[in-house]
């Protein structure tokens, strides 16, 4: 048995933000669990958008601290050799009139009323940044320039060695399998290689988190979601100078961004394929799931109906009912702060959720607040719904 001041179980984006924040907040003896390897859960899986954009403005708060961070990840980290692979090419976000144009009229306001820099563009304007794009259709189109995309697994492990560098233990290959539970309250963890005590334990587990349900009875309403990814190889190359595309006007909500300097990265923003347990492991991608989201992207990038299958994959999302996180401590079981429930949006808020999350863990006061995600709002039906509805744009 070996004692910590801090056990955080999972080494995500989120564990391991967490970890390097709590080490940098001053904690000792912090020690993070994984079962598998740093990074290599879901984050792995990632399609790396960062946006502020949200119409939930605890979100934009969150997103903003966040994208402080990436664009300046190794002097945060004070390591020169981290890199969040952060392309800087902004935030195209379009909608056709009617419900979707003013929920995102809201949320550009919302924005701005955050004091962040989007802008309005007319059509021409907007085929100007991505001229492989047809807005013929847009009602309003939003431009976010400090916006773009980096890599979620270089995030996670740039935190983690850094971490490590400040003291904290990470040990890879350890399952956690319950919790040690003393006078009402978390004291611990059990995993096969033995005890490891501590007054507080945060769990960062994704989709696995329905594991604290198992272990405590308390109900964590977190799905696992398979969504599928597919890399478009089209005659007209999409840069990296082109920015991030969110596309509300299309059965699917698709998000597409630059891959690899010449293809298209393109999924669906709408609910995926319900798993009946925790499992990121590979998932089909048949021929009828490639046309069906091949068919709007060559409604919206004409050239690209000529477009080849360069690669595909699935990932898997840890969904709540109102698709925004829980996170913070638990007042029904003192010692145990929760940091899950990402629903297909965590990597870009990964930084500022690190920082709260380890304050909350040491009884700090936290950098914005905690309350709007508490898991109590799923019992009281306080849900974060934004102007969008639930959905991954939240
Ligand atoms: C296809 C896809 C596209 C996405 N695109 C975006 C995007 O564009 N922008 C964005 O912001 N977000 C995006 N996301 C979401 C984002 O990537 C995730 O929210 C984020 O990576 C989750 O990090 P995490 O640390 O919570 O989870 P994970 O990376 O899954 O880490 C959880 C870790 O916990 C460990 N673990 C669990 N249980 C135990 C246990 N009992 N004992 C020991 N270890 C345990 C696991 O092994 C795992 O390593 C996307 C997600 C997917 C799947």
């Amino acid at each position: 048995m070996s004692s910590h001041d801090v056990i955080v179980i999972g080494a995500g984006v989120v564990g391991a933000s967490v970890a390097w924040h709590l080490a940098a907040l001053g904690a000792r003896r912090v020690l993070v669990l994984d079962r598998g390897q740093v990074g290599a859960g879901t984050s792995a899986q990632s399609s790396g958008i960062l946006r502020t954009h949200y119409s939930v403005p605890e979100n934009v708060a969150l997103a903003r601290r966040s994208w402080t961070v990436f664009e300046r990840f190794a002097a945060y980290l004070g390591d020169d050799e981290a890199s969040a692979g952060l392309v800087r090419c902004g935030y195209l976000i379009a909608a056709p009139d009617g419900p979707k144009r003013d929920a995102l009229q809201a949320a550009l306001a919302g924005q701005r009323a955050q004091g962040i820099t989007v802008n309005l563009l007319d059509a021409q304007q907007a085929a100007s940044l991505l001229p492989i794009c047809r807005f013929d259709d847009a009602a309003l189109i939003g431009h976010e320039p400090e916006a773009g995309f980096a890599d979620a697994y270089l995030v996670a492990t740039g935190f983690a060695r850094s971490a490590r560098r400040l003291g904290v233990q990470i040990r890879e290959g350890v399952e956690v399998q319950g919790l040690c539970l003393e006078g009402g309250r978390v004291a611990g963890v059990v995993t096969p290689q033995g005890r490891f005590t501590a007054p507080v334990v945060v769990s960062t587990q994704n989709i696995w988190a329905c594991e604290i349900e198992r272990w405590t009875g308390i109900a964590l309403p977190v799905a696992a979601e398979r969504h599928k990814v597919l890399a478009l190889q089209g005659p007209d190359p999409y840069t990296r100078e082109m920015p991030v595309y969110k596309d509300l006007g299309s059965p699917g909500m698709l998000y597409c961004r630059s891959y690899g300097g010449t293809q298209m990265l393109v999924s669906e923003g709408v609910a995926g394929q319900a798993l009946p347990g925790p499992d990121n492991g590979p998932g089909d991608i048949g021929m009828d799931d490639v046309l069906h989201i091949a068919e709007q992207v060559s409604a919206r990038f004409p050239s690209y109906a000529t477009a080849g299958l360069a690669s595909s994959w699935t990932g898997v999302y840890d969904v709540t009912p109102d698709w925004n996180p829980v996170l913070g401590a638990l007042p029904e079981l003192p010692g145990l702060v929760l940091g899950c429930g990402f629903s297909g949006h965590g990597f870009k808020l990964s930084p500022a959720v690190g920082r709260v999350l380890a304050q909350c863990a040491l009884g700090l006061p936290t950098d914005v607040s905690l309350a709007p995600y508490a898991l109590e709002r799923f019992r009281s039906g306080a849900l974060l719904v934004g102007r969008y509805g639930v959905g991954a744009v939240s």
